[in-house]
């Protein structure tokens, strides 16, 4: 009886330590590897739901893929094609946060730029080379002014007025995935876990008695800019052009382009964002990308933003006081640029000031 009470207890020792074990997978969509960790759940749980999310991801990714063929692609020839065509409600609510978030960043996010995105080369799986673009086709199609306000939605209907517009997705569909893939993981009871989709990540709950810890990645080397514990729920999505970029003649041309110009955006080498939200995360800090040095405060405060990071390509940081107090940066003599409270601010002229003072 003894030997039986003692095997149960180490039995139930055993079960519960397997418990609290992480249970790690790696994925790979949207082009590029999704790390999964949870924290405190059975293998079976985890393998289960994980399969589900698999399953998700791949068809999200075929949905919603910028240049191959799919729902995405069907709609984007309609609309080249200036004729009405029928979206499911998945596509609806795509379409209903594309456009907010356009509004929201005035335009500096536009996901109706996919023609200028693939006039760079960047409509393609291979690193893009050779020289710039036609310097009169971009004009010509920054003159067209694609927006999201050019596709009107009515009854599950798509009404393009714009053969300029080209939907591309890739500035903020991997935050709407992993907003969706971090809702079905709670459904499936796992309390814990962090997404981690090549540096954007979203979390739920804790990693145990400590909370999960994401690490910003210094754009200029391999290492790590800064740390930051999040706190359940938070996401962290960066944006950068050390990553995927076109290089010809020694000069690096980002695939964030600037839909005022049509021309890639050269002066921020990375924008880091917090918030609760993957998909708005994602799409602001590409629109931080755009709005640079000058414009950022006004941008992050459009946008509703508290927590935000720049990095320039001088290696000078540019940050909310939010993020400040967050921050554990790796080399804390790194000059750094605090702004004022965006939503504290008087003007923004205030804010230039305060920023290239201190620079
Ligand atoms: P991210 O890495 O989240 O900044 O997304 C970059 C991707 O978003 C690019 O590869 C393009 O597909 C797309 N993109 C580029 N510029 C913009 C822009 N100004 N607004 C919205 N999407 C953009
Ligand atoms: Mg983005």
């Amino acid at each position: 009886m003894r030997v039986f009470v003692a095997l149960l207890l180490l039995s139930t020792f055993l079960s519960s330590c397997a418990r609290q074990a992480d249970h790690k997978y790696t994925l790979y969509v949207f082009g590029t590897l999704v790390e999964l960790t949870l924290y405190g759940v059975s293998k079976e749980t985890g393998d289960q739901a994980v399969a589900l999310l698999t399953q998700g991801f791949q068809q999200r990714h075929k949905d919603w893929h910028a240049w191959e063929s799919g729902k995405l692609g069907d709609l984007n020839t309609a609309i080249a094609n200036g004729v009405p065509h029928k979206i499911d409600k998945d596509m609806v609510a795509l379409l209903d946060q594309a456009r907010e978030f356009e509004r929201m960043s005035r335009g500096l996010f536009n996901p109706a730029i996919g023609k200028l995105v693939a006039q760079w080369g960047f409509h393609s799986s291979d690193k893009p080379g050779g020289p710039p673009p036609d310097k009169s086709r971009i004009a010509e199609l920054v003159k067209a002014r694609p927006s999201m306000e050019d596709l009107t939605v009515k009854r599950g209907l798509a009404i393009p007025r714009n053969k300029a517009v080209q939907l591309d997705f890739g500035g903020f569909a991997k935050g709407v995935a992993l907003d969706w893939a971090a809702q079905l993981l709670q459904r499936h009871g796992i309390k814990n876990a962090v997404l981690n989709a090549g540096g954007d990540l979203n979390t739920i709950g804790r990693h145990g008695s400590r909370a999960w810890r994401a690490g910003i990645r210094h754009p200029s080397h391999w290492g790590v800019i800064a740390t930051v514990d999040l706190q359940p729920g938070e996401v962290i999505y960066t944006s950068g052009n050390y990553f995927r970029f076109k290089q010809h003649e020694g000069k690096r041309y980002s695939h964030i382009i600037d839909p005022r110009t049509g021309w890639p955006v050269d002066h921020i080498v990375s924008a880091s964002v917090i918030h609760k939200n993957g998909a708005l995360a994602d799409a602001a800090a590409t629109a931080l990308s755009v709005a640079g040095p000058k414009a950022w405060v006004e941008t992050a405060r459009n946008m509703g933003l508290d927590q935000v990071l720049l990095v320039d390509k001088n290696g000078g940081l540019y940050m909310t006081p939010k993020m400040q107090q967050r921050l554990t940066l790796s080399e804390p003599k790194s000059k750094t640029i605090a702004i004022k409270d965006p939503f504290a601010l008087g003007s923004l002229k205030n804010a230039i000031k305060a920023h290239g003072a201190a620079y």
